[in-house]
């Protein structure tokens, strides 16, 4: 009886392994012993149960032996951390497993790989192992499959990540990839351009292989120099909502009073902030990520709570220094601002967002709606800045400390 191929690989593990070491005076024979397995098992549909199985692993292993020293490229680096000259992830056997121990684990690594890819979608294999098991690059993949080199790596993206979701690699733990969680805390910063280093080489990793963010950045810095803010001395405001993804993007731009300062009126009036105070409030139901300057610099900040509020005070900013500008992200537990589709005419969808900021300023909301979107009409607003990934209504003005801006607008999807 034929038997998965898991099981040929947990039986004849040490038997391939002995089989390559005896025949290789030198050289890397897990690496070897890896590329056998990865050959047999595509092999393995054709291969029929004769009771001659040592034969046919033994062919294939002198063919790959023979091969190994005379090939030019090596097959491309099987790494599940570490992206390659593509960009794509690749899954990683280790190599330089050195004790008895380590080389367990490697082999149970690739039976427990080949046992999940072979459980994979169709095309997902198909790319997968075009990919990494023979090594085609991802323009041939595409050219040999007639699909675009975008499916060819998205394909590949998802059948890495069904991997390593299976291996139980946490998305987090990995060094080199962000989640769109992390990538949204420095979404706005990435647009201003303000981020650098390896968290910016991080954060352009994560859009190669995230359309819905690099989407939304790609809209943001169309929308940034569209922006019209106030007088360098005034306080100015914005607030950019992405509905769809619960991302409520913000900068304002003010003095900020010195923290002992407000420290000690707030320890004298039971916990409230000086009125005109700027602060980086929230309700529960919001998340805040890393409140930024201008420099693109995470800033320390003091966290008050009180009843299902979050106050955060900057504590890092010099009295009076200077007119800063602050961003930071919001990330919304609710659906309080997503877009409804009308009941009466479908297709026909209205939102609205709404500011009070405290402190006259200058302030301007943005509301992203979808591309498609047609006949887009304000009610109490502006107009709309087409950004080519997104459309933004959007309204500005300047806003007394008492005074509300509001942004209502509808928008028509037609059927495709
Ligand atoms: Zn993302």
């Amino acid at each position: 009886m034929k038997q998965d191929f898991e099981t040929v690989v947990r039986e004849e593990m040490a038997w391939l392994s002995a089989y390559v070491r005896r025949k290789l005076s030198h050289g890397a024979w897990e690496d070897l012993v890896q590329e056998i397995f990865i050959k047999a098992f595509r092999a393995y549909d054709d291969y029929e149960e004769t009771g001659k199985r040592r034969g046919w692993l033994a062919r294939i292993a002198d063919n790959t032996m023979k091969n190994y020293f005379t090939r030019q490229a090596p097959m491309p680096t099987l790494s599940l951390d570490l992206p390659d000259e593509d960009g794509d992830t690749l899954f990683y056997l280790a190599k330089d497993m050195e004790t008895p121990e380590e080389r367990m684990l490697e082999q149970e690594q690739i039976r427990q790989i080949l046992q999940i890819v072979s459980r994979l979608s169709k095309t997902q294999r198909t790319v997968f192992s075009l990919r990494y098991m023979d090594g085609y690059s991802v323009s041939d993949i595409s050219k040999r499959l007639g699909i675009p080199e975008g499916t060819v790596k998205s394909q590949s993206y998802y059948a890495i990540r069904n991997i390593r979701k299976e291996l139980g690699i946490s998305e987090q733990i990995r060094r080199d990839m962000m989640t769109c969680k992390e990538y949204y805390d420095v979404m706005l910063i990435h647009a201003l351009r303000l981020l650098t280093g390896e968290k910016k080489k991080t954060a352009e990793e994560h859009l190669k292989t995230c359309k819905a963010c690099a989407d939304m950045v790609t809209a943001l810095k169309n929308l940034i120099p569209k922006m019209q803010f106030g007088e360098d001395t005034t306080f100015s405001h914005f607030a950019i909502l992405f509905p769809n993804e619960h991302l409520w993007l913000t900068g304002c731009r003010s003095y900020f009073p010195d923290y002992e300062k407000i420290k000690r009126y707030m320890d004298e009036h039971d916990g409230a902030l000086p009125r005109g105070t700027i602060n980086s409030g929230s309700d529960d139901c919001f998340e805040l990520y890393n409140i930024y300057d201008e420099k693109g610099n995470a800033l320390d900040c003091e966290v008050y709570r009180t009843k299902g509020h979050i106050d955060r005070v900057p504590k890092t900013l010099p009295y009076f220094a200077k007119n800063l500008w602050i961003y930071e992200t919001f990330y919304m537990d609710w659906h309080g601002f997503d877009y409804k589709e009308s009941k009466e005419a479908p297709g026909l969808f209205y939102g609205s967002m709404t500011n009070n900021l405290g402190v006259d300023a200058k302030s301007m909301l943005f509301h992203a709606v979808p591309k498609e979107a047609e006949n887009i009409r304000i009610k109490r607003g502006n107009g709309v800045h087409d950004c080519s990934t997104y459309k933004f209504a959007y309204v500005d003005r300047y806003v007394a400390d008492d005074d509300r801006i509001r942004l209502d607008y509808s928008f028509q999807i037609r059927e495709t």
